[in-house]
C-alpha cells in the first residue's frame, strides 16, 4: 500500500474478568478500504468494534486515526473525529422521523462545525440552510425522501436500516463502521446492501469496517478481510486468501 493507514490498530488488549476477549490483535486500515472483520461466535469481533467506536476501553494497545491515538477521546465525541457506527439491531428513535433522526447524524460533527463558522460571519441562518441541504442530500442519496417525515417504528426492517446509514453518514465521518448489517435481512436485501455499500465507497470517499457473519456479503465486497479467533487474529488478506487459510477453514468447521 502506497498511503498511510487511514487507521492502525496497535497490540490490541481487552480483558473482561478472567475472559480474554481480545489478545495482541494489530491491523490497518487503508483510504478508501472496505475491510471485513470476521471470525466464529466468541471471537472478539463485538468486541474490537466497540474498541473503535470507545464503547470499551481496552486494557493494551493502541488505535490511531491518521496516527493520533483515539483511546483519550470521550466516546460521546468519537464522532467529532470522523468515526461514526452503526449497531447490529438498529438503534434509531423510534418515535422520530427519519429526517429527524438523520438529523440527529448531523450534530456528531458537522452542525457545531458549520454553525461556528457561520458565527463566524454573523449569519447563523446560513448554517441552518447548510445543515438542512446535507440532510436532505444524505436522504436523496439512500432513497428515503418519499419517506423523510414517517416516523421511523412503522418503517420496513430494511428501510430502517437505511435510515440507519444515512444518519451514521450525516456525521461525514472518515471511517463508517458497520456491525452486521446483514443481520435480519433476506437474501435480495443483502444484495442491495452490498451494492449500497460498494457505491457509498466509491461516491463518498468512504473508508468501512465491516463485522459480519454473512460470508457471502463479506466475500463479495470486502478489498481486505481481518479473521479473528480466541481473540487473536488468525489471518489477514484479500477474501480469497483468507477463504482458503486452513487456519480459518479450521476455525469455522471446528466450531460449528
Ligand atoms: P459473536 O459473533 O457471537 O457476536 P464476537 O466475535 O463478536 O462473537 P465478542 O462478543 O467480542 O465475540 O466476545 C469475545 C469474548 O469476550 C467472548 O468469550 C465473550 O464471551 C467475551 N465477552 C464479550 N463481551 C463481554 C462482556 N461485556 N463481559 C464479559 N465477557 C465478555
Amino acid at each position: 500500500q502506497r498511503h498511510a493507514p487511514l487507521l492502525a490498530v496497535r497490540d490490541l488488549g481487552v480483558v473482561f474478568g478472567g475472559i480474554v476477549a481480545l489478545n495482541g490483535v494489530s491491523f490497518d486500515m487503508y483510504p478508501g478500504q472496505i475491510l471485513g472483520l470476521i471470525g466464529p461466535n466468541g471471537a472478539g469481533k463485538t468486541t474490537l468494534f466497540n474498541c473503535l467506536s470507545r464503547l470499551y476501553q481496552p486494557s493494551r494497545g493502541d488505535i490511531l486515526l491518521e496516527g493520533v491515538s483515539i483511546l483519550t477521546r470521550p466516546p460521546h465525541r468519537i464522532a467529532e473525529i470522523g468515526i461514526s457506527r452503526t449497531f447490529q439491531n438498529v438503534a434509531l428513535f423510534p418515535n422520530l422521523s427519519v429526517i429527524d433522526n438523520v438529523r440527529v447524524g448531523t450534530h456528531s460533527r458537522t452542525s457545531s462545525n458549520i454553525v461556528s463558522d457561520s458565527l463566524k460571519l454573523g449569519w447563523v441562518r446560513r448554517g441552518e440552510a447548510a445543515l438542512n441541504h446535507k440532510v436532505d442530500e444524505i436522504l436523496g442519496y439512500l432513497d428515503l425522501r418519499d419517506v423523510a417525515h414517517t416516523v421511523v417504528a412503522g418503517l420496513p426492517f430494511v428501510t430502517q436500516k437505511r435510515v440507519e446509514l444515512a444518519r451514521a453518514l450525516a456525521a461525514e465521518p472518515k471511517i463508517l463502521l458497520l456491525d452486521e448489517p446483514a443481520g435480519g435481512l433476506n437474501h435480495e436485501d443483502v444484495h442491495g446492501l452490498g451494492d449500497l455499500i460498494r457505491r457509498i465507497r466509491d461516491e463518498r470517499d468512504m473508508t468501512v469496517l465491516l463485522v459480519e457473519h454473512h460470508m457471502g456479503l463479506v466475500m463479495s465486497i470486502a478489498d481486505h478481510v481481518v479473521a479473528l479467533n480466541f481473540g487473536r487474529k488468525l489471518a489477514e488478506g484479500t477474501p480469497s486468501q483468507v477463504q482458503s487459510d486452513p487456519g480459518v477453514i479450521e476455525a469455522y468447521l471446528g466450531r460449528k
